[in-house]
């Protein structure tokens, strides 16, 4: 099977709305190809700078503007950060994503003491990611010589919903980030969430636009909302497992190289669902018990959802290799 970037928005919707069971058949079997099906990437997301974001983010507990129980938390210590960053490594995480709650990065001290965590993260041998908000192509290559290996930048939804969940910025900011990040040579991570009152068009319009890149993401994380009271989204319905299998599968086939990211949503599913979802093809899940401000399955839970399953963590930077 070869690499497309031309997929059609038809081809994918006739893909996604395939049954169920074929569905993840056909995911499971490209997943093969490409993967080692055993093998799942464990990542640790730490919130290095929370809440008191000018951005409305309608699923977020960390916009100003919401009344949420996040506490606000200026920019962490280097050294505190590198402890959490060997902390995750112990427990078995290859890559340590950094977040900040910024609506873009600006150049001052803050971003110089980002660039040391990056440094410190990097020397440990795991691969870095941030997720920082707006970049720069120059912001993006102090990171890049900092040792980021990797920049997430979620489109979050379809372009025609997106002003429905966020209005202080446009999808063009996000497309152009994501440009910006490719061309400095770092690893991209962009996926998105569903469950924000999108209609099944958007989650197929989201999955385009990410299989359509130039490049495809390396990495794509899928987050089923998890509804936090206080954001307007707090009433959204719980995302049934077929709504997240029909996501990952419909990624893991239009994206074949990318990790395929279980995100946010996990906590509120059992490990039955969580198998569903490795065999159709999803390949990467966040560790430890906080993903920025929302629960996730603690690390002994995983522990031991890995020996059920019979999974292996990979290792860090990896190539893959079909
Ligand atoms: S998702 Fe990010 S940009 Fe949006 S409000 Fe939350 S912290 Fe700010």
């Amino acid at each position: 099977m070869t690499i497309r970037n031309n997929w059609t928005r038809e081809e994918i919707a006739e893909i996604f709305n395939s049954p169920i069971l074929e569905l993840i058949h056909r995911a499971g079997t490209v997943h093969h190809q490409y993967h080692d099906a055993q093998e799942v990437q464990v990542c640790t997301l730490l919130s290095v700078k929370t809440g008191g974001c000018p951005e409305d983010c309608a699923y977020c507990p960390q916009a100003a503007r919401y009344h949420t129980n996040v506490k606000v938390h200026k920019l962490l210590e280097v050294d505190e950060v590198v402890d959490k960053a060997k902390e995750a490594r112990e427990n078995g995480s290859t890559r340590f994503c950094m977040g900040a709650a910024w609506r873009e990065v600006r150049d001052n001290r803050d971003f110089d003491k980002v660039l040391d965590m990056v440094k410190g993260v990097n020397d440990l041998g795991m691969e870095v990611c941030c997720t920082l908000g707006m970049l720069t192509h120059e912001q993006a290559t102090k990171l890049k010589d900092a040792g980021l290996y990797a920049y997430n930048h979620n489109l979050d939804t379809s372009e025609e919903f997106y002003g429905d969940v966020i209005t202080t910025r446009n999808y063009q900011d996000r497309l152009d980030t994501l440009e910006h990040v490719r061309k400095a040579k770092i690893s991209v991570c962009s996926g998105g969430i569903i469950g924000m009152g999108e209609m099944e068009g958007d989650r197929i319009g989201m999955l385009h636009t990410l299989a359509t890149l130039p490049e495809h993401p390396e990495s794509v994380p899928v987050n089923a909302l998890v509804p936090v009271e206080g954001t307007p989204l707090e009433e959204q319905p719980k995302v049934s497992v077929w709504d997240m299998l029909r996501m990952i599968a419909t990624a893991r086939i239009i994206m074949p190289r990318a990790m395929v990211r279980l995100s946010a949503g996990r906590v509120r599913m059992t490990l039955e669902e969580q198998a569903l979802c490795f065999l159709a093809g999803a390949n990467s899940i966040f560790a430890g018990d906080k993903l920025l401000t929302t629960p996730n399955p603690g690390v002994v839970q995983d522990k031991e959802m890995f020996q059920v399953l019979q999974l292996k963590p990979r290792v860090s930077h990896k190539e893959v290799v079909a």
